[in-house]
């Protein structure tokens, strides 16, 4: 997906802040940070969003599950952390390439938001 925002941060033709990167997927530190920590993990694949998900890359998107702790320890998040995925429009969805928001480092105050 050469038009895609994240495939080609992915592919290194966009420069980005990465904090993890394995075989299969890809961290980066959002660029309108929204919380102290706010980091952006996705699947190397390009997946649309969360909606895209099914039984053949379930696999994938379980393994980014083990990856994100992982990345919420490196970052010192002890006090906890919110892992968010927007799918579509009325999500607020912006990047079509599917990715998971880690945000930390402050009290999350409002309840899904
Ligand atoms: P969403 O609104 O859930 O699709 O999230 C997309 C996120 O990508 C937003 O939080 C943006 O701030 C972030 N973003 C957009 N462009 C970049 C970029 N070049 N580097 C890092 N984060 C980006
Ligand atoms: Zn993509």
């Amino acid at each position: 997906m050469s038009d895609c925002l994240f495939c080609r941060i992915i592919a290194g033709e966009i420069p980005s802040s990465k904090v993890y990167e394995d075989e299969r997927c890809f961290a980066f530190r959002d660029i309108n940070p929204q919380a102290p920590t706010h980091i952006l993990v996705v699947p190397k694949e390009h997946i649309a969003s969360c909606a895209d998900v099914t039984a053949d890359n379930a696999a994938l998107v379980a393994h980014i599950f083990t990856v994100i702790p992982q990345i919420a320890a490196a970052e010192g998040l002890t006090g906890g952390y919110r892992v968010v995925s927007n799918a579509g429009p009325d999500a607020g969805q912006t990047v079509p390439h599917l990715h998971f928001h880690i945000l930390g480092g402050r009290r999350m105050d409002d309840r899904m938001a």
